[in-house]
């Protein structure tokens, strides 16, 4: 469903984020991205849902080429591509219910976002997409009063009311603790597995990377260094 080939991303400062790369993800799969920090991992995302442009090569999703495409249809592929974040980015001084809802009007203000009125339906899939993410007790808390762990998960909710395809992690656990660590992979996990959504997601921790993801790509300088079968690899990488 997803193609790169021959992919090149060169920023301004004339760093080579990304150079050449070819690959293929499928529907469904779990994928971990692993490499050293300033390995090109998070460009790599980022430019499946168009937070970054490459500078040469193709990305295709479903017959559909993601540099091609303009204006309204780029939000269209971000509902189709979730993404969530290391600092989960949300909007710490309202409640979890409007964070998600918050997914629905993503081109209005900020303010409008928080103080829009939303339909009934789309209460309903918040509120659906916070029981799926186990936290729908927290629904009228405030953001800043839940833990790290907690805060991932409404980020994943806030995606998961977009019904994605996709949905891409940047080092979704890295600013956790072990334990916490686990609840948002097993999240992920269950997601992944039950709703059929594809996880690509950059990770330092090759030992959770190996547990939860089917297939590694590691990535150095740019490049992949290797693509495989978690059960193919040691972690020496
Ligand atoms: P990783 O996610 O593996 O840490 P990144 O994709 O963030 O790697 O970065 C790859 C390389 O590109 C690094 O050398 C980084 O400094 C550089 N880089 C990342 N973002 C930018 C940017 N916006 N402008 C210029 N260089 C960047
Ligand atoms: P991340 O949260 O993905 O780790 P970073 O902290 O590496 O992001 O970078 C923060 C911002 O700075 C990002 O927008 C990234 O693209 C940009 N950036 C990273 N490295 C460089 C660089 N060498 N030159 C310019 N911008 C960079």
């Amino acid at each position: 469903m997803i193609e790169f080939i021959n992919v090149n991303k060169t920023y301004t400062n004339n760093i080579k984020a990304l150079q050449n790369i070819n690959l293929k993800i499928n529907q469904g799969e779990f994928v971990a991205i692993i490499g050293l920090s300033g390995a090109g991992k998070s460009t790599l995302l980022r430019c499946i849902n168009r937070m970054h442009d490459i500078t040469s090569g193709k990305i295709m999703m479903n017959q559909v080429e993601v540099n091609a495409i303009r204006g309204s249809d780029v939000r269209k592929l971000r509902k189709r591509v979730g993404m969530i974040f290391q600092s989960f980015n949300l909007i710490t001084r309202t409640t979890v219910l409007k964070n998600v809802l918050v997914s629905f009007v993503p081109e209005l203000t900020l303010w409008r976002k928080v103080t829009g009125v939303f339909t009934k339906g789309q209460k309903i899939k918040a509120l659906t997409a916070l029981d799926q993410v186990g936290i729908l007790d927290k629904a009228y808390v405030r953001v800043n009063q839940l833990s790290g762990g907690q805060q991932q998960r409404v980020a994943l909710a806030r995606t998961l009311a977009q019904n994605p395809e996709i949905i891409l992690a940047d080092e979704p656990i890295a600013s956790l603790d072990p334990v916490t660590s686990r609840h948002v992979m097993d999240d992920l996990k269950r997601i992944n597995q039950a709703m059929n959504i594809s996880v690509i997601m950059n990770i330092h921790h090759v030992e959770i990377a190996l547990e939860y993801a089917n297939r590694i790509i590691g990535v150095r300088e740019g490049q992949i260094i290797f693509d495989g079968n978690s059960t193919e690899v040691t972690p020496v990488v």
